[in-house]
């Protein structure tokens, strides 16, 4: 292991987190195969998450944002061992989980459920709601059999639909209602822990907020953890207490929400917040936020791996990787420009 490897991870200032990530790294070779190994060609290594660490204490709500193919998804589903990682530690309440058994598995993914994207594809359209809910149920022997009807009663009623949905299928449901089935089967297993990937994006602006609304109602009520995955800025300001910035694999800075909101400092969060659309006339920027393409995760650029659209890159940026360090209050910024004489950075288009 490397020095940054045990570098100890970003935490809110708690000592005991429910879920720590020590270096974890996800690896996609994708010709790997006999062919590959006959023709000795070189692998071809999709970096999807690398050497991330991360701390998540009991009942935040940890938000996770960054650009389409940033590694958000695959980091929230290696937490959850729906994807092996290749490397590092998931370490749920003291135990590392990577590697358990699948028997040890089950007990603990029991209290870590996941709520997808796309709600619609994620139920079996063949099975009504009663069921899906009552499947989940009956197969982890959650309730005695004669209970499994108020337990599915109980679970509508906490997510906000009648009765009679029992009966009906998925294509029955609009987008929103779809939604709320999934996070009713991810609440029937009672979990801890809920890793939510992009839960509103498939969802109808105007129902997005009936979710969010529900998604902090029921944390509140059950005392859940959620890690909230989204693109969309807006949406993880308004549900979580700290945020993390993902570019190309890695976290680039992590800050409480209100501090990363007010005093973005690195430049890539500073260009995400530029590149958010403004409802104020007043504050209106005409600078395009980040330029160019994210690079490709199978060859990620050396060094820091933004400089290629960084306005404050220099050489050593092109050529030394930023570690993760702390700048105070719970703010940490992978940047090698918050050690120059002019740091902080100027935040691009607030000068106009
Ligand atoms: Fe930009 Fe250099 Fe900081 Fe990377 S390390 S974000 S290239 S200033």
């Amino acid at each position: 292991m490397s020095d940054l490897d045990r570098r100890p991870a970003p935490t809110s200032g708690q000592t005991e987190p429910l879920l720590a990530v020590n270096g974890l790294s996800k690896r996609y070779v994708l010709n790997a195969g006999l062919w590959q190994r006959l023709t000795r060609k070189p692998e071809l290594v999709l970096h999807a998450v690398d050497n991330v660490s991360l701390r998540i204490e009991r009942g935040e709500n940890f938000g996770l944002v960054g650009e389409s193919g940033s590694g958000k998804t695959t980091l929230g589903r290696c937490l959850l061992r729906l994807v092996e990682p290749s490397a590092g530690q998931v370490i749920y309440k003291g135990k590392d989980i990577v590697g358990l058994p699948p028997s040890e598995m089950l007990a603990v993914r029991r209290k870590m459920q996941m709520i997808f994207q796309d709600p619609y594809s994620s139920l079996n359209p063949r099975m009504t709601v009663g069921q899906t809910l009552g499947e989940v149920l009956t197969v982890h022997h959650l309730c005695p059999p004669s209970q499994v009807k108020d337990r599915i009663q109980d679970l509508l009623s906490l997510v906000g639909l009648p009765g009679d949905a029992t009966q009906r299928y998925p294509r029955h449901f609009s987008g929103g209602q779809r939604q709320r089935i999934g996070i009713a089967r991810a609440l029937a297993m009672d979990p801890e822990f809920i890793v939510a990937d992009e839960p509103v994006s498939a969802v109808d602006v105007s129902i997005q907020a009936q979710v969010l609304n529900l998604l902090l109602e029921l944390k509140a009520k059950l005392g859940l953890t959620l890690l909230f995955i989204a693109h969309d800025l807006s949406v993880v300001q308004y549900i979580s207490t700290r945020v993390g910035v993902m570019y190309l694999g890695k976290i680039v800075e992590i800050a409480p929400r209100k501090t990363l909101f007010a005093y973005p400092r690195h430049p890539y969060t500073q260009g995400l917040l530029l590149a958010a659309p403004q409802l104020d006339p007043f504050h209106q920027t005409t600078r395009v936020a980040i330029e160019g393409e994210p690079p490709s995760p199978l060859r990620p650029p050396p060094g820091c791996r933004f400089h290629t659209r960084c306005y404050l890159a220099n050489d050593r940026c092109h050529q030394e990787e930023p570690p993760l360090r702390e700048i105070g209050g719970g703010h940490w910024v992978a940047c090698h420009y918050h050690e120059r004489s002019e740091w902080p950075p100027p935040i691009p288009g607030n000068a106009q």
